[in-house]
């Protein structure tokens, strides 16, 4: 007998709408942001086509042409003029992101400003906290580079961050910021935790566009071999243990597996399209071997399917501009 169910039959122009399992919002999105204090006008990253650092005085115009388009949140990265062993300047008061967070929130008060909080920006040798020698030669000592983050946090919620977003993998990270911040009166700022992150080959243009490259060995130590995926799920499931308020998995695009897995626990997963999937996108766009838009929609539907409900993306701004043309 020939079939009776016919799936074709749910797949008319018509009907397919109506049973569309997953779709994008501009609430999904979180748009990444350099911010460069040693330049005064917008310099573009050559390594990531279309994306640029900006200057601290054009910051708030850039999230508020963002927040027009329909993004509602961004996620600051900071190029500071100096660098030292210690990373002194990534909680100075009157430091890159705290000058940017500030600008931001008196332009645009609603966007939801959500800062990264590391080292490795800087840090003169790169790593993301304070090194010295261990049983395996020099390597980012643990416990010290925790106060670090405890005082980049505070400093990053002081000027007004809503959110803030430790990306070290150092162990206790969460923990660590969480009594920092209730301590200092900030228990209503949200920790985003990068809480699975990958030691991968993608996040190579990110370190141009960040100038986050370092001197010596490089960040295997501390962040997760992408064949481990027991070792991924139990990170994240600390950090939820921990206190953070929302997880993340970065890369997102080659670990749409530990993004299923994390989604299990109940708590908001974030994923992290970084720099080389968005680059390799934009690459064989430009030569006309793939659509850009249809390759990038496709691409963030998958990471929401996986179960991501916010996406980290350079595409943020576009893909805002896609989904108003398709209504
Ligand atoms: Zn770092």
């Amino acid at each position: 007998m020939f079939p009776q169910r016919r799936m074709r039959r749910s797949r008319s122009k018509n009907i397919q709408p109506l049973l569309c399992e997953i779709t994008l919002s501009k609430n999904d999105l979180i748009a990444p942001l350099f911010v460069d204090e040693t330049i005064t006008s917008p310099l573009p990253i050559e390594s990531m086509p279309g994306q640029f650092r900006y200057p601290v005085s054009g910051i708030a115009a850039v999230a508020g042409e963002l927040w027009s388009q329909g993004v509602r949140a961004v996620l600051i990265f900071g190029v500071p003029k100096k660098k030292d062993p210690g990373g002194v300047s990534a909680y100075d008061p009157e430091g890159v992101v705290q000058k940017a967070v500030r600008k931001i929130k008196a332009e645009v008060n609603e966007m939801v400003v959500i800062t990264d909080v590391c080292a490795c920006e800087y840090t003169d040798h790169g790593h993301c906290g304070i090194i010295g020698e261990t049983r395996c030669g020099t390597d980012l000592l643990n416990d010290p580079s925790l106060e670090l983050m405890n005082k980049i946090a505070i400093s990053h919620a002081i000027n007004g961050a809503d959110v803030v977003a430790p990306s070290c993998m150092l162990d206790g990270m969460v923990g660590s910021i969480r009594s920092a911040l209730d301590k200092a009166g900030f228990e209503d700022v949200l920790i985003m935790s990068y809480s699975t992150k990958f030691a991968s080959a993608l996040y190579g243009p990110f370190r141009e566009a960040a100038d986050s490259g370092f001197a010596f060995g490089d960040r295997t130590t501390y962040q997760i071999n992408c064949g481990n995926s027991r070792e991924a799920i139990l990170e994240s499931k600390m950090d939820a243990d921990e206190g953070a308020d929302i997880l993340m998995v970065k890369p997102a695009g080659f670990y749409l597996d530990i993004v299923s897995e994390v989604a299990t626990f109940g708590l908001p997963v974030a994923a992290y399209q970084v720099s080389g999937e968005y680059s390799m996108i934009k690459c064989a766009a430009e030569k006309g071997w793939i659509k850009e838009k249809e390759t990038v929609l496709e691409s963030l539907i998958a990471i929401k399917r996986a179960g991501a409900e916010l996406i980290i993306t350079y595409f943020a701004g576009d893909v805002a501009r896609w989904l108003d043309e398709q209504q």
